[in-house]
């Protein structure tokens, strides 16, 4: 979850490093620090965001052409100054920054603890570099060696960047389980948890497989050993990524930036794979398991948070469409418990980061039993498009905002593609259906586009409503998953508890929190199960509850119920969704903007879960 650079190269390190550290904080940002190898490693570190470690180090004196960096995102021990990374070995010789999680670091600080190493912070991650310098010492071996070694006595996920005094040009990288890139450019190199701190220098990139090592050295070829000591040829790729992708331009926030990049992401995630004039859907990605797929007694769909109810949307589109039974898992259960899986079974894992742990654990699960798993990512190369035996790109460029946006409705295109592809594929709706289907879907961008324009009347609503403490989001059908991704939204950026239900379920509990100080957030356009919901409203009107409702632009039966109503355009039931997501998450983005919330940044929370 935490976010790792480091550099090597001709160039002064610290501008790059912390350059790097600011595109990465949305990784995690409890806490930052710096090491610069200068003669000696020097470190600094503190409490707070990557701004307060610049304050921090002011007037102090930065030079050196070899560092590494590091933003916390705390799993062992309270965000502090003490607990932030680097950390020293106790010799202070070496040093280590770490993402991820060290399981088996109390039998281990044990052990070093009785062979006289003081430990000065409650991590895990302090554990590995006195195991590592403990190894060095003993078995008189060179850092990479001693790293190596101290791997395999390890137990969790990581990506560790080590630094020795002793080498003064030489970067140990490492990873499992947790990502890690690494750049080459002229002479220098760079390494990082993803390729936004690196772009502006280099597209030249390798992607660091799980339990490799990589030794990087001034002036050196990239060498590269596993874990087992086996010697690796890293694999260059060329990385396609713009630097404006990575940027605000002008936006106050990414969050709001990536929201409005929608019509333009939407276009990307279809773009070569709904083919208008001839009538059809392709996926290269997933051709060759087409016949699993259209064989498949059953598609499971795996994920956490967004990704988990663009999952739900999946599921009613595949079942609607394929007539293939669908379910949708928590990966976090899914992988915990003793699910029945069989070779007959197709898996569908969805990520935006790909990174995913619990994702990742339960696509090893299902392979373990012979499934054929699919990937859902949005970016490349990551270690969930690399597990997985197929997949599509979700192609919505870098997303920065922790909460997800411009993702969650790609990953909804893409499993409406897969829908459309399969029904083709299996004849279960007639071609009439799914000609108009494919027509509505290519018309998706421009009326995303109509309901971005209506922003500033969002914005007028969110002013009424911003000092709530509790909202309640309602939908059936197709806009269930939306009235859940639409409080899931609100609770993460401004705190405000929010629920979301089916419509229906109302009255199974929580009709009993309407009053006139609760907000309910009905989706409610005319497709669907429309009347169900205009009673709904009624039941909530009657017990004196605020409606605000997304209807269908043009519908005044709903606009006379509500206290207030934000109109979309009209279209297919099923890409509903896509549309009726957009004014929820510029409500809540609003919402959290006027209460003072730091957007993109929302407490205890990081943008790619890479820990369990
Ligand atoms: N487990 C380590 C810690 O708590 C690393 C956390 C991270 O990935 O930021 O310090």
């Amino acid at each position: 979850m935490c976010g790792i650079v480091a550099y090597v190269g001709p160039k002064p390190a610290y501008p790059i490093l912390i350059k790097g550290l600011h595109r990465l904080e949305y990784r995690g940002y409890d806490s930052a620090g710096l090491c610069l190898l200068n003669g000696e490693l020097k470190v600094w570190k503190c409490k707070g965001k990557v701004s307060e470690l610049e304050k921090y180090i002011e007037g102090e004196n930065l030079e050196g052409t070899i560092g590494m960096a590091h933003t916390r995102w705390a799993t062992h021990g309270e965000p502090n100054q003490i607990n932030a990374h680097p950390h020293y070995s106790q010799s202070k010789h070496l040093s280590i920054i770490h993402n991820g999680i060290i399981e088996n670091y109390l039998v281990l600080r044990k052990e070093l603890q009785q062979r006289g190493y003081t430990f000065t912070s409650d991590t895990d991650t302090e554990v590995l570099i006195h195991l590592i310098e403990d190894i060095q010492q003993n078995e008189h071996v060179a850092v990479e060696e001693a790293v190596r070694i101290a791997l395999t006595q390890v137990i969790g996920a990581y990506a560790i960047v080590v630094l020795s005094q002793d080498h003064p040009d030489k970067i140990i990288a490492a990873r499992k389980g947790s990502p890690m890139v690494i750049g080459i450019g002229v002479d220098e190199f760079f390494v990082a948890s993803d390729a936004t701190p690196i772009i502006e220098y280099t597209n030249n990139v390798v992607f660091m497989n799980d339990e490799e090592i990589a030794i990087i050295e001034r002036h050196q070829e990239l060498k590269m050993r596993t874990i087992r000591n086996q010697e690796r040829t890293p694999y260059i790729q060329r990385l396609e990524m713009s630097l404006t992708a990575i940027e605000k331009s002008g936006f106050p926030h990414f969050m709001l930036k990536e929201i409005f990049e929608q019509p333009h992401s939407i276009e990307d995630s279809m773009r070569g794979r709904l083919h208008l004039d001839q009538d059809t859907v392709t996926l290269g990605g997933i051709r060759d398991y087409l016949p699993k797929i259209l064989n498949a007694e059953r598609i499971i769909i795996t994920a956490c948070g967004t990704s988990w109810h663009a999952g739900l949307v999946g599921e009613y589109i595949i079942e609607d469409l394929a007539r293939i039974p669908v379910e949708v898992e928590y990966s976090s259960e899914f992988r915990y418990r003793n699910p029945v899986i069989s070779e007959k079974d197709v898996i569908i894992a969805i990520s935006q980061s790909g990174e995913t742990a619990d994702t990742l654990a339960a696509i090893e699960l299902a392979k373990s039993k012979g499934a054929t798993v699919l990937g859902i990512c949005n970016v490349v190369g990551s270690s969930i498009a690399r597990a997985t035996h197929a997949g599509v790109y979700t192609h919505a460029g870098p997303e920065i905002g922790v909460a997800s946006t411009k993702a969650f409705t790609a990953q909804v295109v893409v499993l409406t593609l897969i829908g459309l592809l399969l029904a083709e594929k299996k004849g279960t709706v007639p071609e009439s259906h799914l000609h108009k289907l494919r027509l509505e879907l290519g018309l998706i961008p421009s009326k995303v586009e109509k309901i971005l324009e209506r922003a500033n009347k969002i914005k007028d609503i969110a002013t009424i409503y911003k000092d709530r403490t509790n909202a309640l989001y309602l939908g059936r059908g197709y806009n269930f998953p939306v009235a859940l991704e639409g409080a899931l939204k609100l609770k993460e950026i401004s705190y405000i508890h929010a629920e979301g239900y089916p419509a229906a379920e109302m009255k199974h509990g929580p009709i009993a929190l309407i009053d006139k100080y609760m907000p309910v957030v009905f989706i409610a356009h005319k497709r669907g199960i429309y009347e169900k919901v205009i009673t709904n409203i009624e039941e909530v009107r009657a017990r004196k509850g605020n409606i605000i409702a997304i209807i269908t632009e043009g519908d005044e039966s709903v606009k006379k119920l509500a206290d207030h109503y934000i109109e979309i355009p009209d279209t297919e039931e099923m890409l509903i969704p896509l549309l009726a997501t957009i004014p929820l998450q510029l409500l809540s983005y609003y919402v959290a903007v006027m209460r003072g919330c730091n957007v993109d940044q929302p407490r205890n929370l990081a943008k790619s879960v890479t820990v369990e």
